[in-house]
């Protein structure tokens, strides 16, 4: 209940932004307020523990650019390892490729082959979830390497697209869903 009032405080939406017709939520005041972002960190970092509160994940991916931002420090919470999935040509050594349709395009997301060890439980964190697309891609790249994709956690699931269908039988934990 204190991440979903901080959600809805620090969040804005800005209209029309970066096109016509869609409304971006922007996350930065929330993470400009330490209160708030303590908060939400806390409440997605619950998603890689079990009831009694361990940790049951070895590893969080956070997906580039604001996942990253978010599963930093739910990592760090959990005793876990951060790993970045980024956009194509960016990382620096051996990496798997997953691409994915986007609306007029498509777009290609990458992970290191050695990020998620064989048998490694990993977490997912992002901070919006919308058609799924990158969450789905993150999950074919964690599993390429013989990892497996225990949960996804997001501040926001945006109920008018169909996110929750296209991460299938993936666990959702989402803060606030709009
Ligand atoms: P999806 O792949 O369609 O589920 O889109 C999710 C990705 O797009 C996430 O990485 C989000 O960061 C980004 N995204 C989509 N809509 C928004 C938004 O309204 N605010 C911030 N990020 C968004």
């Amino acid at each position: 209940a204190a991440a979903r009032e901080a959600l809805e405080r620090f969040i804005v939406d800005v209209p029309d932004f970066p096109e016509p017709g869609v409304v971006f939520k922007d996350i930065t005041p929330l993470l400009a307020d330490h209160t708030a972002f303590a908060t939400v960190v806390e409440a997605l970092a619950d998603a890689g523990r079990d009831a009694s509160g361990a940790t049951v994940v070895d590893k969080v991916v956070g997906m580039e650019a604001r996942g990253f931002i978010l599963a930093a420090p739910v990592a760090l919470a959990l005793g876990a390892g951060f790993v970045p999935v980024r956009k194509a040509g960016k990382l620096p050594r051996a990496a798997y490729a997953v691409s994915y349709a986007l609306e007029y395009a498509e777009a290609t997301l990458e992970l290191h082959e050695d990020a998620v060890a064989p048998g490694e439980r990993v977490l997912l964190v992002d901070d919006v979830l919308a058609t799924g697309g990158t969450v789905a891609a993150t999950r074919e790249l964690v599993e390429r390497g013989g990892g497996t994709a225990v949960a996804v956690a997001v501040l926001m699931e945006l109920s008018f697209l169909p996110g929750r269908e296209a991460i299938g039988d993936l666990p959702l934990h989402s803060l606030l869903t709009v």
